[in-house]
């Protein structure tokens, strides 16, 4: 097969996923009484090569999530000719802020004082403005779970989003979750809903709620979300990461 083949067959998977997802997004909104207008779709594509996030581009879709800074940075790079909006969904060490301050315009997974300072000077450093949103935890599992998915008690939260606020640099943008693995996402994405409208009291303009992914949009859609994180739905199956 030629390279110019192989880049239509890519274009037209491509544009099947965003169909496909459109069409999801518009059936959960029609039944959640909410405008279309409202969703920001991200695309997740994490393990995918810089020939995708062209390609989707090109088909209208240019918020584009990533969650390493070591698979990021080089994309953004090859991209940077694209009118592209960065999204860092993932867990961010602190000493990354620096990297990820150079390309990201909203960061998603802002789950502590430290990396707030660190990510407030790496912004003023480079002269940009970052968005920032508090990432919640919605796990009930043990500590160790916690951890490991990252993210704030819901408590915690609007501390935290006080000092995203009064960061130079820095603008608070919302709340972010991702569901319990294997519970119903319905009560998580209620209780982050919550979380958001409590924040909102505070900061009007932070009305930003990241939720919902390929297993759960239409759940996130229903509790409120207005950015989608979705990465298989859109690009198809990734291959098993190696750390
Ligand atoms: C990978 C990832 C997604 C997308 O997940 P899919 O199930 O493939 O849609 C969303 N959010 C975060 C934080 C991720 O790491």
């Amino acid at each position: 097969m030629t390279e110019e083949r192989a880049t239509e067959e890519r274009r037209a998977e491509l544009a099947e996923g965003i169909a496909g997802v459109r069409a999801r997004i518009a059936a959960a909104c029609a039944a959640a009484g909410r405008d279309e207008s409202e969703i920001t779709l991200i695309a997740v594509t994490k393990t995918f090569p810089a020939s995708d996030v062209r390609l989707l581009a090109g088909l209208g879709l240019t918020d584009i999530g990533e969650n390493r800074d070591q698979e990021a940075r080089p994309k953004a790079a090859e991209c940077a000719d694209l009118p592209l909006t960065w999204h860092f969904v993932g867990r961010l060490q602190t000493n990354k802020a620096n990297a990820v301050a150079g390309y990201a315009d909203v960061v998603h997974s802002v789950d502590r004082p430290r990396l707030v300072t660190s990510l407030s000077n790496a912004a003023v450093r480079a002269g940009r403005a970052l968005r920032c949103l508090v990432q919640v935890s919605l796990d009930e599992g043990t500590p160790s779970e916690v951890r490991e998915r990252g993210g704030v008690p819901p408590v915690d939260a609007p501390a935290l989003a006080d000092r995203i606020a009064e960061a130079d640099g820095l603008e608070l943008g919302g709340v972010m979750a991702v569901a319990p693995l294997g519970a119903d996402p319905l009560p998580a994405f209620t209780r982050l809903s919550e979380v958001a409208a409590r924040l909102r009291r505070n900061h009007p303009a932070a009305s930003i709620v990241s939720a919902g992914m390929s297993g759960d949009l239409e759940q996130a859609i229903a509790c409120g979300a207005t950015h989608l994180r979705v990465g298989t739905a859109l690009l198809g199956g990734r291959r098993a990461i190696v750390r």
